[in-house]
């Protein structure tokens, strides 16, 4: 293991998708002394969890156009770190059963024109081609675009990790930084057991558990986790090639990995109402401890609906199941770029959901605003902190 060093030019704090793609991104561009610290193992926090879906059908501008820099890097990746993800371009197919949803789904479509994203209405029969044998008599339409599909996030971790070393980056696991080291106006370098490490730019890339860490250079960043699930079935050998179907009304989600199937649902309120994401912020920014458990409401739920939806799931039997954070913010958006009041320090954290399709951009664009002053590949300052002071709401909060 790499002892820690005490100097750097940048320490990327956190090792999940994004900490790994910033360290690649800073290291591809000829940064030197860069230093990625993360407190257990890459990939160990939300990374390890994810569904690894990738997709361009969002309701807002930037999120489109994030995945469209972002799909391009995804196709490429082998070539880019000579690693594998397993990417594989099988489309997202949204459900709406109700006519109400289905104006929903057409409502974004002069977007995805706008921004050459080939989006298109399906109807039942459609629908029904796209996914062999599946329920489709009780829905009103679908929506699919053949350029979505799903990967692996934790081989994309490795790749980038890989890639980031190879490029000269150092990479320490198992050190915790306990604090951010500030001097008046600007970052200095972080505070671990081991000792401080000064380093003129820190990047704070620690999901879920962003809110204490920069509370500790007072800086308040409205982070949360909520916890949501995923459960896996199979095998189901003739659906291993099928697109991420999404039910809009339910949430229900499924796509395959390998010959298995994995499944990921809303969370249940006590009354059995479907619950997508949490009703607002909590009191206290503290960051989650702890892994949390599954509800055993879930199961059931998941196996009714899957049954529902598809005969081959008239009998699933879960063969495993997790759950794990997402990174929520007021806005169910990121914190990208600099922290305006303290010099040296940036953020990129807060994904709600889809931090694993967007890191690659991410990755590219906060590093051009820490070597380049901004981000010029596209404007993100709609993601800057800021926007939670001034009250100024780019974006229509959306969860899947
Ligand atoms: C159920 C579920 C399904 C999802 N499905 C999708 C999907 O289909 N597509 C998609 O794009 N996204 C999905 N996501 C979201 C995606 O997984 C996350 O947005 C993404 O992994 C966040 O990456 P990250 O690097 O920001 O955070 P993390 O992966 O959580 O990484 C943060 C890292 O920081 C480390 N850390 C924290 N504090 C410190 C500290 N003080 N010192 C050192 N290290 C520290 C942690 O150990 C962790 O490794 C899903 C999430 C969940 C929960």
């Amino acid at each position: 293991m790499t002892e820690l060093p005490r100097t750097a030019s940048t320490v990327v704090v956190g090792g999940g998708i994004v900490g790994v793609a910033a360290a690649y991104f800073l290291a591809d561009r000829g940064e030197q002394d860069v230093l990625l610290i993360e407190r257990d193992r890459l990939g160990s926090g939300t990374s390890a969890g994810g569904l690894g879906g990738i997709r361009h059908q969002f309701a807002n501008e930037l999120d489109v156009r994030l995945s469209v820099l972002s799909t391009a890097f995804w196709r490429e990746f082998d070539a880019f770190t000579g690693g594998s993800h397993a990417f594989e371009e099988r489309g997202y197919l949204f459900l709406a059963d109700s006519e109400g949803g289905l104006a929903s789904l057409r409502e974004p479509l002069s977007l995805y024109e706008r921004c050459g994203v080939p989006v298109r209405m399906l109807s039942r029969i459609e629908i029904a081609d796209l996914v062999p044998g599946m329920r489709a008599d009780d829905l009103a339409g679908g929506r699919f675009c053949a350029l979505d599909g799903y990967g692996d996030p934790l081989d994309a971790v490795a790749g980038f990790a890989a890639a980031a070393v190879l490029e000269g980056a150092r990479v320490v696991e198992g050190v915790e930084v306990a604090a951010l080291v500030r001097e008046g106006d600007r970052v200095t370098g972080v505070r671990t057991r081991d000792g401080d490490v000064s380093a003129g730019r820190v990047l704070v890339a620690t999901g879920a558990w962003t809110a204490p860490l920069t509370a500790t250079a007072s800086v308040h960043v409205p982070i949360w986790g909520y916890a949501r699930s995923i459960m896996e079935a199979g095998p189901y050998p003739s659906l291993s090639r099928t697109p991420m179907v999404i039910e809009l009304e339910s949430g229900f989600h499924f796509r395959p990995k390998g010959a298995m199937q994995r499944f990921a649902m809303p969370n249940l309120s006590t009354d059995g109402g479907i619950e997508k994401g949490p009703a607002g912020p909590p009191e206290v920014f503290g960051g989650p401890v702890g892994r949390p458990a599954v509800p055993a409401s879930l199961e059931p739920w998941v196996r009714a609906r899957a049954a529902w939806r598809h005969p081959a799931f008239a009998d699933v039997r879960i063969a495993r199941s997790w759950s794990c954070y997402y990174e929520m913010t007021p806005d169910d958006h990121p914190v990208v770029g600099r922290v305006p009041e303290v010099e040296g320090l940036y953020i990129a954290a807060g994904f709600s959901g889809h931090g694993f399709m967007h890191a690659p951009a991410t990755g590219q664009l906060v590093v051009e605003e820490m070597l380049d002053g901004s981000a010029s590949t596209l404007d993100i300052s709609d993601l800057s902190l800021e926007r939670f002071s001034t009250g100024r709401r780019p974006f229509a909060p959306a969860v899947l």
